[in-house]
């Protein structure tokens, strides 16, 4: 079923499907290439279109040994194909999804290629804004690299840039994952480079641990977490190593590491990690209502059973962690997502946990008042994030703040 792509490239099969498109194994002059086609609804919008064209100096710009270089840009017809470096191999989720977790040496070798990428973007003003496993493809041909891993290469460079516009205009639909998004852009910051240093660092706790350090329920309760929550440590992980990942995740875009120096420090520690095994670690709590209303109820935990919580971190600089407002965050208990669509009214109830409070009680009215609380904040969490970067726009929903459009690349 071989395709034609403009008058150079030929589609022969589909090695891949992702959230913006199809990616084709192709054919084009100088051998064989990965074209990426995008979704008819993102080809068909001429402002789109207009912007790819724009920019196609910045998508064909950059060549690095971890980077998957964009060479050539094909507007024919209806079709909006980028051409790019086959890389003969897998993405990193693939492997994630596989092996759970990966061991730190192998993890910290793929970082560290992540980061060698990330700075080249840097250094040429790219701010490559979605950095994900998803976007690290792992090439599968080259030679093995420390601990058994593959060389990894960035993809999807600018990309996300182009296409998160919310003035597009169709049915409200994910996009995207807000697993990985520094702080600073959910509090309306313009992304610049040290959102991709936070994104790698979540990226490779993710392969330390097989979670993510803020995620898990309704994107609002993500978000929240990036902004109020320090990251729970991981047992058994190198110290130096743990350091590392506490800078490059710190709330403040200016504590994180360059991409340079971060790819140095890794590869530094990887004589140390040499053949450790993957961490072993618990999986996340996934009902934390329980634990959130013996918080509330002042409860002890039975013994031998600790309630296992998340630490805290003053919104604004300079807040005490006792001042009794960010005590609240402390303790917030992660929305429901049929909470957030209208459950905490009333609407849908769900059945009563073992030790929740009885309807009607003095424990459950403060459960309430909290729960409307959380509620509120994360309302106004979503808002501030302009949450429709993630959710393309409705015709009547409105775009969110500017700084969310159109951000210019920016130099670290
Ligand atoms: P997403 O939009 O979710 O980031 P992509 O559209 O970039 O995903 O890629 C979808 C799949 O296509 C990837 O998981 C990968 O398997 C494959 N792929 C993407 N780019 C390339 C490439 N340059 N070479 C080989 N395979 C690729």
């Amino acid at each position: 079923m071989a395709r034609r792509i403009g008058s150079r490239y030929t589609a022969h099969q589909i090695l891949g499907r992702g959230s913006a498109g199809t990616v084709w194994l192709g054919e084009g002059p100088e051998g064989p290439v990965a074209i990426k086609l995008l979704r008819e609804d993102l080809s068909s919008d001429q402002e789109l279109v207009g912007r790819f064209v724009q920019e196609r100096t910045a998508l064909l710009g950059l060549e690095h040994p971890h980077v998957v270089s964009v060479r050539d840009l094909v507007v024919d017809g209806n079709d909006l194909a980028l051409v790019m470096d086959l890389v003969r191999g897998t993405d990193l989720r693939t492997r994630l999804d596989r092996e759970r977790r990966l061991a730190p040496e192998a993890a910290v070798a793929i970082a560290a290629d992540v980061a060698d990428g990330l700075a080249a973007a840097h250094a040429a003003g790219v701010v490559h804004r979605d950095v994900k496993p998803e976007n690290v493809l792992l090439d599968m041909q080259g030679p093995l690299g420390p601990g058994g891993s593959h060389r990894a290469l960035l993809t999807d460079f600018g990309v996300a840039k182009l296409i998160d516009t919310p003035r597009r205009t169709r049915a409200s639909k994910i996009i995207g994952t807000p697993d990985y998004l520094a702080p600073e852009i959910v509090e309306g910051l313009p992304p610049r480079a040290a959102v991709d240093i936070y994104a790698l660092a979540t990226v490779l706790y993710e392969l330390l641990a097989g979670f993510t350090p803020f995620g898990g329920g309704h994107p609002g309760a993500v978000l929240r977490r990036h902004v109020t929550e320090t990251v729970v440590p991981l047992p058994g992980i190198p110290d130096e190593l743990w350091q590392l990942l506490v800078q490059c995740l710190a709330k403040a875009p200016a504590s994180r590491l360059r991409a340079s120096e971060l790819a140095a420090r890794l590869r530094e520690l990887l004589p140390l990690l040499a053949g450790m095994p993957p961490l072993d670690v618990d999986e996340p709590d996934t009902d934390e209502a329980e634990e959130a209303a013996e918080e509330l109820s002042g409860a002890a935990p039975a013994a031998g059973q600790p309630v296992r919580r998340r630490g805290a971190v003053p919104l604004v600089p300079g807040a005490r962690p006792s001042d009794s407002n960010r005590d609240t965050h402390t303790s917030m208990r992660v929305p429901a997502p049929d909470e957030l669509a209208g459950g905490a009214r009333g609407t849908a109830r769900a059945p009563r946990a073992a030790g929740a409070p009885r309807p009607g009680s003095a424990r459950n009215r403060a459960v309430t008042r909290r729960r409307r609380l959380t509620l509120a904040v994360a309302a106004t969490l979503l808002t501030a994030a302009g949450v429709a970067t993630w959710l393309t726009t409705t015709d009547d929903t409105p775009p969110p703040p500017p700084d969310m459009e159109n951000s210019a690349p920016a130099a670290p």
